[in-house]
């Protein structure tokens, strides 16, 4: 069964069109959960802000009876990270992905610890792998009582 989770990015600001683009990297990456964009009147799962602070996002893996946050922070962008690939990382993150610092560009959740010239925007097979597993099954309304919002400052 396919999980279907909405999104809205009415605060998004200038960074609609990037996170259009983080969307189209996640759906075709994986198959077990697929994001769409909200309608009117439609419940929120994850709801896309812009502001002058780090990038950050709550910890999912969201369910479609759940819901979380993702911020693109401005410090990161005007420090010169590619702007896609910190919105596919900050959706990870919603996706059930924690941070893996492991410097490599080619991995999408190593985030600030990859070059800040690095551009690549697409999980790895194995970051694949993990999403696919989150929403593989049958889950319960398992929901966390308090929800983690992971924080990626650079030098972290
Ligand atoms: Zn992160």
């Amino acid at each position: 069964m396919v999980t279907t989770l909405t999104y809205d990015d009415y605060y998004a600001a200038e960074f609609k069109d990037e996170f259009a683009t983080a969307v189209q990297i996640w759906n075709a990456a994986v198959s077990n959960v697929q994001i769409v964009k909200a309608q009117p009147g439609q419940r929120v799962n994850i709801r896309i802000y812009a502001d002058n602070n780090w990038p950050r996002a709550t910890l999912g893996p969201i369910r479609s009876t759940g819901s979380g946050s993702v911020w693109m922070g401005r410090t990161a962008v005007n420090q010169g990270y590619n702007v896609v690939r910190i919105a596919t990382h900050e959706l990870g993150h919603s996706l059930g992905l924690p941070d893996r610092r492991t410097g490599l560009c080619s991995d999408l959740m190593s985030g600030s610890s990859a070059p800040v010239s690095c551009s690549n925007a697409q999980p790895s097979a194995a970051e694949r792998d993990q999403v696919q597993r989150n929403y593989s099954g049958f889950f319960g309304t398992k929901l966390d009582a308090k929800p983690t919002v992971i924080t990626d400052s650079a030098g972290k």
